[in-house]
C-alpha cells in the first residue's frame, strides 16, 4: 500500500476496493463445501439443498421482523456515517446540487459535487452502492425535513428482503425413498482416459498377484 500511494500520490476521495471482503456469496459457498467436498455428487448436492433451505427459513424468520421500510443494518450504517461527519462544508448551488468539501486526516483539502436528485456523487460511492456516501449524507442533514429513506434504492428495502426468501426450498426424504427409476441400460464406471505427458512404466515381476492383469 505504501509503494501504490508513492506512485499515485494524495488523491482526495480515493476509496480501494480490494476484493478480500467482496465475494461472499462464493466465499460462503466455499465454507459450506469443505465438509461436504468428498462426498459423492447426489449427496452433495442433497446437503447442499438441505443447507440452502435452511438459510432461506432464517432469513424469512429475520424478515418477518423487520419494521420500517429500510433494512435496520443500512439505517445503522448511515447513523453511523452521519455521526462520524466533522467540519464538512456545504455549499448549495441549487436546491440539490451544491459542493462538499472538507480535509483529510493528513490536511489535504477535498472537494465533491453532490446532486441528490440524480443520486450521484463525483467521489462515485452513491452510484455504485445505491446509498448516500459521507458528502451527500452531509448535505443531506443541511436539511431536517429531509426524509432520508428517499434517498437509499429499494434495493435495501425490507420488502425486497422478504421477496428475495419468501419461497421455500421443498422439503425432500432421503434417498432410499427416492422412486426408483430403470433407465434401460447397466451404468457402469466410467473408462479412464490414460493421462497426458509423460507416463511413468512400472515392471511387475510375475511374483506379484495382479501381474498377469
Ligand atoms: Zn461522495
Amino acid at each position: 500500500m505504501e509503494q501504490l500511494k508513492k506512485a499515485i500520490g494524495n488523491i482526495p476521495g480515493l476509496t480501494i476496493s480490494a476484493d478480500v471482503g467482496d465475494n461472499n456469496l462464493t466465499e460462503s459457498f466455499l465454507e459450506w463445501t469443505l465438509n461436504i467436498k468428498g462426498m459423492p455428487l447426489v449427496d452433495l448436492i442433497d446437503k447442499l439443498r438441505q443447507v440452502t433451505m435452511g438459510v432461506w427459513y432464517k432469513r424469512r424468520c429475520i424478515g418477518s421482523k423487520f419494521s420500517g421500510h429500510i433494512l435496520p443494518a443500512v439505517i445503522q450504517q448511515l447513523n453511523t456515517q452521519i455521526r462520524s461527519l466533522r467540519n464538512i462544508k456545504v455549499s448549495k448551488c441549487g436546491l440539490q446540487t451544491g459542493e462538499v468539501s472538507g480535509s483529510s486526516q493528513d490536511m489535504m483539502p477535498w472537494r465533491h459535487v453532490a446532486d441528490l436528485d440524480e443520486h450521484t456523487c463525483s467521489c462515485g460511492e452513491w452510484q455504485l452502492t445505491k446509498k448516500p456516501c459521507l458528502h451527500a449524507l452531509a448535505w443531506i442533514i443541511t436539511d431536517t425535513n429531509a426524509d432520508m429513506e428517499s434517498f437509499v434504492h429499494d434495493y435495501y428495502f425490507v420488502e425486497w428482503f422478504r421477496a428475495a426468501y419468501s419461497g421455500i426450498v421443498p422439503p425432500m426424504t432421503d434417498k432410499s425413498q427416492w422412486p426408483r427409476v430403470d433407465p434401460g441400460f447397466k451404468l457402469l464406471a466410467p473408462q479412464l482416459k490414460p493421462r497426458l505427458g509423460k507416463r511413468k512404466y512400472t515392471t511387475k515381476t510375475s511374483e506379484e498377484p495382479c501381474a498377469s492383469k
